[in-house]
């Protein structure tokens, strides 16, 4: 709802429901925007001879033929999607991963050097590095110090500036999970898309927010077949939306954005929902178990919950620590620089043998240092 304005009608204004609009939201060059037409984009019905796209038409030089381009809607893949999500295909885009679909919601939405986007700190880098390469504003709300969502701080943050608010959750790094009536009661009171990064959603035993777009439409749900679908390399990430905001994301982004090696791999994913969900069980099972070994580590100060498949830990000497684990041959990822993350180091769960190399690598370092 908007609140304290004059509203004409006899009404109060903070009565009168917001109707939110996708389309009056975007930047008026893209609600203008004449997309570009692709060759596949273009033919409907039955063919088999194709002279419409200047592809080699004698074949591949490799054994996988990859001489056409691939479908721009990815329709196949989308239909699996729509299925395994139980949404319907006209609220998914696909995008070469889900730095793709960031990246094209800033660009759909945000005016450079005029509109904001706001974020919470800590958490993923990209959508700071996306608005900045878009000369789009920032506004950071951060979680408060148990790493909790500030509701009232991003509703009190939001001006006519702010078109889009990113909460990801599970949250990276932090790896704590949000409240979804929490997210979805933010959604409701602005006028601007709620960007849920559902990243490692599939590591979150609670609900997910995707079935709630169909009934929010200024929300978007971020998901990614990188983490617990195991197709990293492949480049896929969704995003699940009400029609008008897909559209508008089908609008701006490059006619062939997901390539045909990475669509059918999707498909294949997909299909193995059995493998997909063993493998995330022994990664939570992995991650309980690092969660209880490590606080009794002497370098060791705080293991933070974790709805994720990495954790976040307080070190004692975080620096020494991540230098001498690369000593031994073990990366993981400083965070001491990040907000409320001072000594803290972001570990990804391994399998049940890397994790036992981190362990030991850990439990020497401990030693050591005494
Ligand atoms: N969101 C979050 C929270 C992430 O951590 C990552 C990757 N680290 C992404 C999005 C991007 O994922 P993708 O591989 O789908 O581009």
């Amino acid at each position: 709802m908007l609140t304290g304005m004059q509203w004409p009608y006899g009404v109060p204004l903070s009565e009168v429901p917001v109707m939110f609009d996708a389309y009056s939201l975007a930047r008026p060059n893209i609600r203008d925007l004449k997309p570009y037409s692709s060759a596949r984009d273009e033919f409907t019905g039955h063919a088999d001879v194709f002279l419409d796209a200047n592809e080699n038409a004698f074949g591949s030089p490799i054994a996988a033929n990859l001489n056409r381009y691939p479908d721009p809607l990815q329709r196949e893949l989308k239909s699996a999607i729509a299925e395994r999500y139980g949404v319907a295909t006209d609220s998914i885009f696909v995008g070469n991963g889900s730095d793709e679909a960031i990246d094209l919601l800033v660009r759909v939405f945000c005016s450079p050097a005029a509109d904001e986007i706001i974020v919470c700190p800590p958490t993923y880098g990209m959508y700071r590095v996306t608005a900045d390469v878009n000369d789009v504003g920032l506004r950071e709300v951060p979680l408060t110090p148990e790493f909790h969502l500030d509701a009232d701080g991003i509703r009190g943050a939001v001006t006519t500036a702010t078109k889009l608010i990113f909460i990801c959750s599970p949250n990276n790094p932090t790896g704590n999970a949000f409240d979804r009536e929490q997210i979805l009661s933010i959604a409701s009171d602005v006028n601007a898309i709620v960007i849920v990064d559902e990243a490692y959603g599939d590591f979150y035993e609670g609900p997910s927010l995707v079935g709630s777009v169909a009934h929010q439409p200024n929300l978007v749900v971020l998901r990614t077949l990188s983490k617990a679908y195991g197709l990293a390399a492949a480049r896929v990430g969704l995003a699940f939306a009400d029609p008008a905001i897909i559209s508008l994301l089908n609008k701006a982004k490059p006619p062939y954005n997901v390539n045909e090696l990475s669509q059918k791999a999707a498909i294949e994913a997909i299909s193995q929902h059995g493998k997909v969900s063993a493998m995330t069980r022994q990664i939570r099972t992995e991650r309980e178990r690092l969660r209880a070994e490590l606080p009794r580590l002497r370098i060791v100060q705080e293991v933070f919950p974790s709805d994720a498949n990495f954790l976040l830990v307080r070190f004692t000497g975080p620096l020494e620590v991540y230098r001498e684990l690369v000593r031994r041959g073990v990366v993981v990822r400083d965070r001491t620089r990040e907000y409320g993350c001072a000594d803290c180091l972001r570990i990804t769960v391994g399998t049940p043998q890397e994790n036992d190399r981190l362990l030991e690598a850990l439990k020497e370092i401990s030693a050591g240092g005494e």
